[in-house]
């Protein structure tokens, strides 16, 4: 028994098995797909336990891809990774708000790689349990109790405001997750509320400035978003 499979789509034949041999010198079965049709057809009838998705493909590219996989509840929970290059912030953002749970830029080492796979995995079996509203979040310093809308960082009670209340139970509720301004909006206030991304920035200005030196702890993705950093 293996640790699971995962399905590797890159056209770069290198990239490629260098992905596949680390991988399964760690345990995985892995499956690899050299384009994007292959890896589409793959996915759909072997339901791998993770997606490692480079963007840049020709043909089908790995957007369309994410596209299609989200859209079909058959393969909608299969978790996907996105592999981007420089310069694919853009895309990267936008695969988050289709459903991708991560990415990582390349040129990566086989250890960060690795090291993401298995917290997306972790992650998505923690959250296949029974639904389960956490009331008390606990990050470092800092303690947010849901339920009562109160925010301490240490003894003290930081005032906030509803929606910096929402991001911050919202990043925090996922440390480690990368979320785009586009998904910090609609998380925090619906579909429609009309806010703009520049809003978001100086909400999350505000934020750390009431936190104090625990608002180091939400952490500018260059490009893409925002990060509530993982604390052991
Ligand atoms: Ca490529």
């Amino acid at each position: 028994m293996g640790k699971g499979t995962i399905l590797v789509v890159e056209d770069e034949t290198d990239i490629l098995n260098l992905i596949a041999y680390n991988l399964e010198k760690d345990g995985y079965d892995v499956l690899k797909a050299g384009t994007g049709e292959e890896g589409l057809k793959l996915a759909r009838n072997r339901r791998p336990d993770l997606l490692l998705l480079d963007l840049m493909l020709p043909g089908i590219n790995g957007l369309e891809i994410c596209k299609g996989l989200k859209a079909d509840e058959t393969t909608a929970s299969i978790p996907i990774i996105m592999v981007s290059a420089r310069g694919e912030e853009a895309d990267v953002v936008l695969g988050l708000e289709l459903g991708a749970d991560d990415y990582v830029p390349k040129p990566f080492s086989p250890r960060i790689l690795l090291a993401r796979v298995k917290s997306v995995l972790r992650r998505k079996e923690a959250s296949s349990g029974p639904p389960e509203e956490r009331r008390i979040i606990r990050a470092g310093e800092v303690t947010i109790d849901k339920a009562r809308h109160e925010v301490r960082v240490g003894q003290d009670m930081v005032e906030l405001s509803a929606t910096e209340f929402g991001i911050l139970s919202y990043l925090a509720g996922n440390s480690g997750w990368v979320f785009s301004r586009g998904q910090i909006i609609r998380s925090v206030k619906g579909e429609d509320y009309p806010v703009t991304e520049r809003a978001v920035d100086v909400q999350i200005l505000a934020l750390r400035k009431k936190l104090g030196a625990a608002g180091d702890l939400i952490e500018t993705v260059r490009g893409i978003g925002y990060r509530f950093r993982e604390t052991p």
